[in-house]
């Protein structure tokens, strides 16, 4: 395991004058203030988006909006993607018009997005009989982290391309740490999937529980937070969910995915874990209501039916 030395994005640390020419694919929630964090930190960034409008942004704080992944992956050193789900990586990377048929022998993927350690594996392999490093850095921290440029780091991949990819994921997270091979990163990340979903589902059943004894959720959670039970998910998500505000962030459909990647893994390492895969159900259960557009705190509405409480039982406090 390895940490990014204090000098890779530190205002007059050597990493900081390595400055790439990044192209980023998947401007979305996520992905488009990444980008703005690339710019901001010196970089020359060259984005692509499925849905053109989102590469507005960038253009308009000095970044340049490329027609395909294939045009903005020829004109790049490093190429960066954020995109859904695996099958969207595997086709971006991979396909006819992907990054690994038009970016030059020696250049790095870094590949953020959250998708199975088998995509991870086998992108690198790829990667690697064409002279391309290839890196799986999936993120925590948020959209909110997104934008300030902290989030945390999960890397797998070749040491080497991890220490040349420095400067670029300085500017992106704080706590940047290289966790194994290729693949480690999304294990790592599928791991805090689990302990967020968690987190989140007794969030939201203790919730009920002050209601139901009518106790002022407020000032609970507010002592709440200064204990054990203290969490960033608490600090982060309680007070969205008091308000009934569940406007993404993080949408349902994703946790549900990540925590479909956490249960294969686990299943493929012939290991047992019991709440992980109930939890795994709840956000089914979710995403089967039609809140999978919904940020994943709203999985405090399918806790509610449980109780036989409908959303107006519980109003904002
Ligand atoms: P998002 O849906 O907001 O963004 C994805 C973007 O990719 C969209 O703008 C979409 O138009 C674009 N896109 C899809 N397919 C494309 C293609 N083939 N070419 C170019 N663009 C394409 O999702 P997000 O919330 O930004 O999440 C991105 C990834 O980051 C996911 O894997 C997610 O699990 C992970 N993640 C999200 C969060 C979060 O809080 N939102 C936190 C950590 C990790």
């Amino acid at each position: 395991m390895a940490e990014l030395p204090e000098d890779a994005g530190g205002p007059s640390g050597p990493g900081r004058s390595a400055k790439e020419t990044v192209a980023f694919i998947g401007l979305g929630i996520m992905g488009g203030p990444m980008a703005i964090c690339l710019l901001r930190a010196g970089h020359s960034v060259i984005g692509f988006n499925r849905s053109p409008e989102k590469t507005e942004r960038l253009s308009s704080a000095g970044g340049t909006a490329a027609g395909s992944i294939a045009e903005a992956a020829a004109n790049a050193d490093v190429v960066i993607t954020m995109l859904p789900d695996s099958p969207d990586v595997e086709h971006a990377v991979m396909g006819a018009g992907g990054v690994l048929a038009h970016l030059r022998p020696g250049g790095l993927l870094i590949d953020m997005s959250t998708v199975h350690p088998r995509t991870a594996r086998l992108i690198a392999r790829e990667g690697e009989a064409l002279g391309i490093d290839v890196l799986d850095a999936p993120v925590s921290g948020g959209e909110q982290g997104a934008v300030t440029g902290t989030l945390s780091i999960m890397v797998g991949g070749p040491v080497e391309a991890f220490a040349r990819a420095g400067p670029v994921l300085s500017a992106l997270g704080t706590t940047v740490v290289h966790v194994g091979p290729s693949g480690a990163g999304q294990i790592v990340k599928a791991a805090n999937q689990m302990v967020v979903a968690g987190t989140l589902e007794l969030l939201g059943e203790a919730l009920i529980f002050l209601e139901a004894w009518d106790v002022d959720r407020e000032l609970a959670v507010q002592v709440l937070a200064g204990g054990l039970a203290g969490s960033q998910v608490l600090d982060r998500k309680a007070a969205p969910m008091l308000a009934r505000q569940f406007d993404p962030g993080f949408r349902i459909e994703l946790h549900h995915k990540d925590l479909g990647i956490a249960m294969d893994a686990a299943r493929q390492a012939g290991i047992s874990l019991p709440v992980g895969a109930l939890v795994a159900q709840l956000m089914g259960a979710a995403r089967a209501q039609g809140l999978g557009e919904l940020d994943h705190s709203a999985l405090l509405v399918v806790l509610e039916a449980l109780s036989g409480l409908s959303p107006g039982d519980l109003t904002p406090s």
